[in-house]
């Protein structure tokens, strides 16, 4: 009764601190006694009374979360209980994806009809039909994206290279820049302000590369809407208008995005936004399949980005999974065979090039000679690595920083969009004080600058300030590597590092959808090739100092030190320069060297993000924090739980009461002593929904028996509607719903005193959503999900 008057302690929190068990101050949580005992009276809750007003039920549905009640969280960067409430409420709004297959007596018999009509092997069979075209209409795609950035860019810097001709000869007292300056401006300003607005307003998830979102999708969080066909439209035009706008960043990350949004796309065989169904790949729908499908996605998009079929399926493998098996490792390479040779034989068409080989693929360049190296290089190249991995944490350290102050400062949409074009207003002043100040002429013919602008040089001469910025970032890749030795100054590439450094540091985390591989790349690639010149100024009779092959290690080395993945890495970079298999040990010891470099300091930008964001991803390990604790621990109860039979209206209020997604399902109940049950399966919130909205009652089930089967919980998937879709049951009020051929019969369960290490490892390994904690009788002791591993 104290509890139901909402007099007792507001501090007893529901999560409570690693190692204390809690039990006595558990047993006094609101919600299970409240909705037993108020359901037995079989009155409506009143608002007021019992505590159930919104502001008394916290986000996940835990009761008596108020503002007074502050709970004590655990998290390894913050523990200010002034950040509580905020942090709350970020992780309460990602939910988890269901990678378990919930096994239920509708799904066998699915099965059992599958197996007598050999239809296992067409379905087999379709998903390799689907991911191989998951590869083609990625790369479909990324052609398209790759075109447009190419010809508007094409456009804009000869356009721009023009109108400094124009004007810095026609002017004699040594030339003006502010006409060609001002252009610039608007050709940066509009193409990343239209950008910029379409991501803020129209489909905030698009900013940034995607890798993160697309990483913790992979790992079992659902992101909301990150795979949507608006979110590829946006975020394909926004990467175009970004990129063309000359911001530091590049096309790869949206590409991989791209790939994943087509695959999940695909692979359902229906439009969710456009309300169509095509009536194919039924079989597919859940998030387990989906799953598989988008990291074939990932693997096309990164192999559509970068001509690379082997990295992209690596990526996949290092970066982006989190289950993996040996099936999905055949799916994905072929997705991302197939998305290179599409992307081969779209570009061959485009460029006119007969032999179906464009030699563009190589998209950073094809190495002429091959690259040697000398035994005594090595070390050198691990002392880059060591450089690369100390700038990446640094770079890695100051993104979150200026983020950080982003995300608090800058909260209203208009200050985003301004803040991304005053980024890119930066970006063009600074490169015009650099070719002003700057005075770094090399004759005609040195660099194979297709267009050179000659500025303030003589005849016969062309400005290599300029050449390094009127292009597109990867362009300015593909220069540092393969233009001759002595095509710039030393003075030039310091500056131009410097600036890019924290160009592309204040870029990334812009409202803009961009990736961070590109201008990493070019950061590493001018500091490398750096690195070169000086050593060849100091020692001028070295013959081994080629600025090319310094530039590829450099930027190797500074790609590691942000991105912290290796192998796949090396085979990017592999693959998009054409450097021969020998060359992959430089590489690698470079990269593995600013890899340990870089992690002794912090985690990789995508964790980073992920960690920043607060996103409750599974790591491959459970946290040392949880070493020699057992599921006592970090365990929830009471626990809200269902009858295997059970009135309509319990569920319906339990549904709208809390926002918990899975409930244990219960027998031998004792009164409505649900959470004190025997368990006998888990059932699931979009579940209920669908029962409820179809009226699966048993009072009227032979109306439904017959044609419900699995399909009826598919077709709903994966927008389930919400419980506020569910009109009052009224004359259904005391139906019963029988749950027996509905819920999951054979949910994973631990014991009270199972270490909580091993099950991080079940539950990590089977991808669960759900963990039930029973006691020796098989009753309910209490549950845990993701969050219960990473934030108690
Ligand atoms: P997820 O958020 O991972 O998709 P969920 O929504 O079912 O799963 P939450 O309700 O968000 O889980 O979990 C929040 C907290 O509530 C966790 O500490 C969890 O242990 C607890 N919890 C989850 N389900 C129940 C339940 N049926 N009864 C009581 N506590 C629960
Ligand atoms: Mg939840």
């Amino acid at each position: 009764l104290k509890v139901l008057e909402g007099t007792e302690d507001p501090s007893s929190s529901h999560r409570q601190p690693i190692g204390e068990t809690g039990n006595s101050q558990r047993t006094e949580d609101v919600l299970p006694l409240t909705l037993d005992t108020d359901f037995e009276s079989e009155a409506p809750p009143t608002n007021g009374t019992i505590g159930y007003d919104a502001g008394n039920i916290s986000a996940n549905g835990n009761a008596n979360r108020n503002a007074s009640s502050e709970p004590i969280f655990h998290v390894r960067s913050r523990t200010a209980a002034s950040l509580a409430g905020v942090l709350q409420q970020e992780q309460t709004q990602y939910e988890s994806l269901d990678y378990d297959v919930c096994e239920n007596k509708l799904f066998q018999d699915e099965q059992l009809s599958r197996l007598r009509d050999r239809f296992s092997l067409r379905t087999h069979f379709i998903r390799w039909i689907i991911f191989i075209l998951i590869g083609i209409i990625t790369a479909v795609i990324a052609c398209t994206i790759d075109i447009i950035i190419e010809e508007l860019s094409e456009l804009k810097y000869n356009f721009l290279k023009s109108s400094v001709d124009d004007n810095v000869t026609v002017n004699e007292s040594g030339g003006d820049l502010a006409l060609p300056y001002l252009w610039w401006l608007l050709l940066s300003a509009v193409p990343v302000s239209i950008g910029a607005g379409m991501v803020t307003y129209i489909e905030p998830i698009t900013a940034g590369s995607g890798i993160p979102q697309v990483k913790s999708y992979l790992n079992g969080v659902k992101i909301p809407r990150i795979v949507r066909i608006k979110t590829l439209a946006v975020k394909s035009i926004g990467v175009i208008t970004s990129v063309v706008g000359g911001l530091a960043g590049g096309k790869e990350g949206p590409m991989i995005h791209a790939g994943a949004v087509v695959a999940a796309g695909i692979s359902q065989g229906k439009s969710t936004t456009f309300v169509k169904d095509f009536h194919i790949f039924k079989a597919f729908r859940d998030d387990h399949e989906k799953r598989d499908f988008v990291l074939g996605g990932a693997a096309a998009g990164v192999s559509a980005a970068f001509g690379a079929p082997i990295g992209g399926m690596l990526f996949s493998l290092e970066e982006a999974a989190s289950f993996w098996n040996q099936n999905l490792i055949w799916r994905t390479l072929i997705a991302s065979i197939i998305s290179s040779f599409t992307l081969n034989i779209v570009l061959s068409a485009y460029h006119g090039v007969g032999d179906l080989t464009f030699t563009g693929l190589f998209n950073l360049g094809k190495f002429d000679h091959p690259l040697t190296f000398e035994y005594f290089e090595l070390p050198l190249f691990m002392l880059l690595g060591v450089m690369g991995g100390l700038m990446g944490a640094a770079w890695n350290f100051l993104n979150t920083q200026i983020n950080k102050f982003r995300k608090r400062f800058v909260p209203w949409r208009a200050g985003k969009v301004c803040e991304a074009v005053l980024v890119a207003i930066l970006g063009v002043t600074l490169a015009c004080i650099m070719i002003y100040y700057i005075n770094d002429c090399r004759p005609l013919g040195n660099d194979p600058t297709i267009h050179p602008v000659q500025l303030f040089c003589e005849d016969n001469e062309y400005n290599a300030v300029a050449a390094l910025w009127f292009q597109t970032p990867e362009a300015t890749v593909r220069a540092l590597f393969h233009d001759p030795p002595g095509s710039h100054k030393i003075l030039t590439l310091a500056v131009f590092t410097i600036i890019y450094y924290f160009l592309s540091c204040f870029t990334f985390g812009l409202n803009v959808s961009l990736g961070v591989f590109i201008p990493t790349a070019l950061v590493g690639a001018a500091w490398g090739r750096l690195v070169a010149m000086l050593l060849f100024y100091l020692f001028p009779e070295t013959e081994f100092l080629h600025p090319g092959k310094y530039a590829l290690i450099g930027a190797a080395a500074n790609l590691g030190g942000v991105l912290r993945m290796t192998i796949s890495l090396s085979v990017i970079l592999m693959e998009t320069t054409g450097v021969e298999t020998s060359f992959f040990f430089p590489l690698i010891i470079a990269l593995i060297s600013a890899k340990w470099v870089g992690d002794y300091f912090n985690d990789g930008i995508y964790d980073t993000i992920i960690e920043v964001n607060h996103v409750p991803m599974l790591p491959w390990e459970p946290l040392p924090q949880y070493m020699g604790l057992t599921a006592q621990a970090i365990l929830s109860k009471p626990v809200v739980c269902i009858k295997l039979r059970d009135r309509a209206h319990y569920i319906y209020e339990v549904l709208h009461k809390c926002n918990h997604n899975g409930f244990p399902v219960v027998d031998d109940v004792e009164g409505d002593r649900r959470s004190e049950g025997r368990v006998c399966g888990i059932i699931l919130r979009s579940q209920l929904i669908v029962i409820l909205l179809k009226s699966l009652y048993v009072e009227n089930q032979r109306f439904w028996q017959q044609e419900t089967t699995i399909q009826t919980f598919r077709d709903v998937y994966p927008r389930y509607p919400s419980i506020k879709s569910v009109s009052p049951l009224d004359r259904k009020y005391n139906y019963t719903v029988d749950l027996s051929m509905f819920m999951n019969p054979s949910p994973v369960r631990v014991n009270t005193y199972d270490s909580v290490p091993r099950i991080f490892n079940i539950f990590r390994a089977l991808g669960l959503r759900h963990l039930l904690v029973i006691n020796n009788e098989n009753r309910i002791e209490g549950i845990i999900t993701r969050r219960d591993f990473i934030y108690k």
